[in-house]
């Protein structure tokens, strides 16, 4: 790849309060910009945060093709800057393009426009747990004219934004008896925009009830729990932990994955199996359902203190000692260059 590069002239990095950032509002210096026209990726250059144009007729705009994913970067207390488990993200844009019918972003290119671009703005990464630069790459159709078909010309781009610790306490979720996220068949499992376009109309509702997200379950028979907003789910039914196994529906976390890993070496039992809404019930009510979180590359862990299901409330039982602290602890040790790396997830940018 032929990476152009044109820098700012001044840096903005002096006028950001770095300890009064809310998350992904405040941008670095640079993006990446990669255009897709005649059938192949082109002109792939660094420059200046900006907006850009495009024709009202662009067909992201009418045909919502458009998709992308979240990942972070990380400094430890010797200025080193690391990328957490990025050929997983590398890999699964290309999944969620091949879903759109948008072409595939080569992975190298990927590669090096990431590290570049996290390197430039490297200042933008302070150390500490929590602190990291929040890392958007995105692909977008941007053919002009309203003809229902895949597009001819995309922008594949990486914006970035420097976020803190982010804890929004724990929230309180309602069980979806109605909506659905995905579908057989559909998308759930693609990182698209659409999939979270729809959401926003059932969380709001939920929200109006009191509950910060919807727990989803499955389109069919909303009997069995997939994943809580946009986050995928986790349980601890007495000693043990248990996730939802992946599927068309449900999104294929980074995260999930690490803790499934990281859970095994620290003693924890795991179980990947279908989790159903009544199983859930009942364990609330014997006091055994001790733990219950959503996982995701924002917060690495979201407790959920409650849940709602047709109007009724439950409660979760939890112990002193919490899975999810040790867990959350250990994947930031790993993320942040303070623990050893048994997987080989840590990758060093410069
Ligand atoms: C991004 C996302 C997740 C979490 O994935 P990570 O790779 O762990 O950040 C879970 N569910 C949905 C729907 C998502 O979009």
């Amino acid at each position: 790849m032929n990476l152009k590069i044109e820098k700012v002239k001044e840096s903005r990095i002096n006028q950001i309060d770095f300890s009064k950032l809310s998350f992904g509002k405040t941008f670095a210096d640079h993006m990446f910009i990669c255009e897709y026209k005649d059938g192949q990726w082109q002109n792939p250059t660094i420059k200046p945060y900006a907006p850009i144009t495009l024709e009202p007729s662009a067909s992201v705009f009418h045909y919502g093709q458009a998709v992308f994913e979240g990942m972070k970067a990380y400094k430890d207390d010797n200025g080193h800057v690391f990328l957490f488990r990025p050929q997983e993200n590398y890999k699964r844009i290309n999944k969620s393009c091949s879903r759109l019918a948008m072409p595939e972003f080569p992975e190298e290119w990927f590669d090096q426009a990431l590290r570049t671009l996290v390197d430039i703005d490297s200042e933008w990464i302070k150390p500490g747990f929590g602190n990291a630069l929040y890392l958007r790459p995105f692909m977008i159709a941007t053919t002009a004219g309203v003809q229902a078909a895949p597009a001819k010309n995309y922008l594949f781009m990486i914006i970035t934004a420097p976020v803190q610790a982010y804890y929004k306490g724990d929230v309180k979720v309602k069980i979806a008896d109605y909506y659905s996220r995905a579908a057989n068949g559909g998308f759930g499992f693609a990182k698209a925009a659409g999939n979270y376009a729809g959401q926003f109309f059932p969380t709001q509702e939920a929200a109006n009830e009191g509950y910060q997200q919807v727990m989803w379950t499955d389109d069919a028979t909303h009997q069995f729990l997939e994943e809580a907003g946009t986050m995928n789910l986790w349980f601890r039914f007495g000693d043990t932990l248990v996730t939802c196994p992946t599927s068309e529906r449900i999104l294929d976390g980074v995260t999930r994955k690490s803790i499934i890993a990281v859970a095994e070496k620290l003693g924890i039992k795991t179980e990947v199996r279908p989790v159903k809404v009544t199983e859930l019930i009942e364990a609330s009510e014997k006091g055994e359902l001790k733990e219950a979180f959503g996982c995701g590359t924002a917060a690495v862990i979201s407790p959920i203190s409650g849940f709602g299901y047709k109007g009724k409330d439950y409660s979760v039982n939890r112990p002193a000692e919490l899975y999810t602290d040790k867990i959350k602890q250990a994947i930031l040790n790993i993320q942040y260059n303070k623990a050893e790396d048994p997987f080989g997830w840590r990758v060093q940018v410069k």
